[in-house]
C-alpha cells in the first residue's frame, strides 16, 4: 500500500488532507511541522510527502531541502501544498526540488491524482535503510549544516563568476579559476589548460612552494593530459608560490574536464593530501567545473571578438584600421620619448599574375606564407598589418630611416626566399617592392597619413625601378 506523510500545522487542514487521502486508499501518517515531518520521514521514508509551506519552527522549504539532500529521502517525491499563489514561493519550492505544487484550493481529486502519479513514478527498488530516530535538535542541526554547505558553494560560485566573467583574456580567466579553486583545495600545484584547434594555453598556479623540478613534471603531466594536436605547443604561464624544496608526486594528479564549446578545457591539481582532498574538496571542485568552463568560453569568445575587430582573417596580421591606429600611437609615443618610428610598405610584385595563373585560392595561400615570413623577419616589438589586398604595412618603433631600410631589405629577402606550397604539390614564389619612411623626416609635424603616404610614394619608385627592391 502507498504510504503518504502529510505535514501541516493547521489541525483542520491536516485532518481534511488525511481523510481525503485515506478515502483514496492510501496509508497516511501526519506531522504538525517541518521538524516533526523530517524526523518521521527520515526514520521511516514514506512513498510520497505532502507538505504545507508556512509552518512554525521549520517551514516547508527547509523540510523540502533537507529531505532532498538526505540520501534516505532524496528520491521521495514531495508535493508542496500552500495557500500562497505567489510566484516566488512556487519558484523557490520547485528550485528546492518539489515534484509538484498545488494550491490549497485545488480540489481533492487533483491532490489524489498527483499523489498517485508521483507514487507510480518512483521505481520500486529496495527501500533505503532508515535513519536512527532523530530529536528536533538533530533535525535542525542537519538543516543548518546543509544550509551552510550550500552557502559555501554559492559564495564560491559567485566569486568565480564575478572574477572570471569580467575578463576577455584567457590567461586572466584561467588565473581567476585557479585562485578560486586554490582557496578551497589544499594543493601544491594547480593548472587550467585550454586546447583549441591551432593553439593551447596552460596556466599554472604554484599554491605552495615546490621544487622547480616538481613544477616541470607537473607541467609535463598536464601537457600530456591536454592531448594537443601535433605541432601545437601550449602558451604556458606560471604564477604564484615561489621555489621551495617541497615535492609533489605527479601520480596524485586529479583532473576535471571543464566543458567548453569548441575547445577542450581541463583543470588539474596536485593535492597535498590526496585522501583528505577527496573528502573535503573533491565534490566542491567538481561542482565548480561546469561554471569554470563557462568562464573560459566567455573569455575565449571575447578574445575572438576582439581579434576579429582588429585582425585580418586571412593573414592574422592587424587589419587596415588597426595598423594605422598603431602608426598614430607610435608617432605619439615617439614624440613623448624622443624616439623615431619608421614605417615600411610592401606590395607584392605582379600578384595579379599569380591569381591568373594558379587561381585565387593559391593567391590566398601565397598571402599567408608571405605574411608569416615577414612576421618572422621582424623584431617582436615591430608590428605588421595587412594594409590592402596584397600590401603590407610594418611599423617599426624606435627605428630610424637607415635601420628601417635594413629591416625592409630583410623583409624583401624573406618574401623572395619563401615559396608557398600549394595543394597540387607545386609551390609559388613571389617578390615584393618596398617603400620606407621615417617620422623624423617630418620634424614634429608627422601624422600617420603623411608618413604612410611618403612610404607609399617610395614604393612606387621601387616599382618603377623594376620591382623586388627597397626605396629610398
Ligand atoms: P604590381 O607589381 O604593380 O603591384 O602588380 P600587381 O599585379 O601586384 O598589382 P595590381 O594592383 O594590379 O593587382 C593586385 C592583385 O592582388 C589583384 C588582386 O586580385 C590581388 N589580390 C588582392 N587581394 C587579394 C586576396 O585577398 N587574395 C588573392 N588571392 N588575391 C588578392
Ligand atoms: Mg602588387
Ligand atoms: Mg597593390
Amino acid at each position: 500500500m502507498t504510504r503518504v506523510l502529510v505535514v501541516d500545522d493547521s489541525d483542520t487542514t491536516r485532518a481534511l488532507l488525511v481523510r481525503t487521502l485515506e478515502r483514496a486508499g492510501f496509508e497516511v501518517s501526519s506531522a504538525r511541522d517541518g521538524v516533526e515531518g523530517a524526523a518521521a520521514a527520515l526514520r521511516e521514508p514514506p512513498d510520497v510527502v505532502v507538505t504545507d509551506l508556512d509552518m512554525p519552527v521549520m517551514d516547508g522549504h527547509q523540510l523540502l531541502r533537507l529531505l532532498k539532500s538526505e540520501p534516505v529521502t532524496a528520491a521521495v517525491p514531495v508535493v508542496v501544498l500552500t495557500s500562497h499563489g505567489e510566484a516566488p514561493a512556487r519558484f523557490w519550492g520547485l528550485r528546492g526540488g518539489a515534484d509538484a505544487y498545488l494550491t490549497k484550493d485545488s480540489d481533492a481529486g487533483e491532490l489524489v491524482a498527483t499523489v498517485r502519479r508521483l507514487a507510480a513514478s518512483v521505481a520500486a527498488g529496495p527501500r533505503p535503510e532508515p535513519t536512527a530516530p532523530l530529536g528536533s535538535l538533530d533535525v535542525l542541526t542537519r538543516v543548518v549544516t546543509r544550509l551552510d554547505a550550500s552557502l559555501l558553494r554559492a559564495t564560491l560560485l559567485n566569486g568565480l563568476l564575478e572574477r572570471g566573467l569580467s575578463t576577455t583574456d584567457l590567461h586572466t580567466a584561467s588565473r581567476a579559476i585557479l585562485e578560486v579553486v586554490g582557496s578551497v583545495a589544499d594543493a601544491h600545484l594547480l593548472a587550467v589548460g585550454v586546447t583549441e584547434q591551432e593553439a593551447a594555453t596552460l596556466d599554472v598556479l604554484v599554491n605552495r612552494p615546490v621544487s622547480l623540478r616538481a613544477t616541470d613534471r607537473f607541467v609535463a603531466a598536464m601537457t600530456q593530459e591536454m592531448a594537443m594536436p601535433v605541432g601545437v605547443a601550449p602558451d604556458v604561464v606560471v604564477a604564484g608560490g615561489g621555489e621551495g624544496d617541497g615535492d609533489a608526486d605527479p601520480a596524485n594528479l586529479v583532473s576535471y574536464p571543464l566543458p567548453m564549446r569548441g575547445a577542450r578545457g581541463l583543470l588539474a591539481l596536485l593535492p597535498s593530501e590526496p585522501q583528505q582532498f577527496a573528502l573535503a574538496s573533491g565534490a566542491l571542485v567538481a561542482d565548480l567545473a561546469p561554471h569554470a568552463g563557462l568562464v573560459l568560453d566567455n573569455a575565449r569568445l571575447g578574445q575572438r571578438l576582439q581579434e576579429l575587430s582588429t585582425h585580418d582573417g586571412l593573414t592574422r596580421t592587424l587589419n587596415h584600421r588597426a595598423v594605422l591606429e598603431r602608426v598614430s600611437q607610435e608617432i605619439e609615443r615617439a614624440g613623448r620619448y624622443n624616439h623615431t618610428v619608421t614605417v615600411v610598405i610592401g606590395d607584392l610584385d605582379n600578384f595579379k599574375r599569380v591569381n591568373d595563373t594558379h587561381g585565387h585560392l593559391a593567391g590566398d595561400a601565397v598571402l599567408r606564407t608571405v605574411a608569416a615570413a615577414m612576421v618572422r623577419a621582424l623584431r617582436t616589438s615591430d608590428v605588421l598589418g595587412r594594409y590592402g589586398g596584397e600590401e603590407f604595412l610594418a611599423v617599426l618603433p624606435e627605428t630610424n630611416l637607415e635601420a628601417g631600410r635594413r629591416a625592409a631589405e630583410r623583409l624583401r629577402r624573406a618574401v623572395a626566399e619563401h615559396a608557398a606550397p600549394l595543394a597540387s604539390g607545386e609551390s609559388v614564389g613571389v617578390t615584393a617592392s618596398f617603400g620606407v619612411a621615417s617620422q623624423a623626416e617630418f620634424g614634429s609635424g608627422a601624422t600617420a597619413d603623411a608618413l604612410v603616404a611618403l612610404a607609399d610614394s617610395r614604393l612606387y619608385q621601387a616599382k618603377a625601378a623594376g620591382r623586388n627592391c627597397v626605396r629610398p
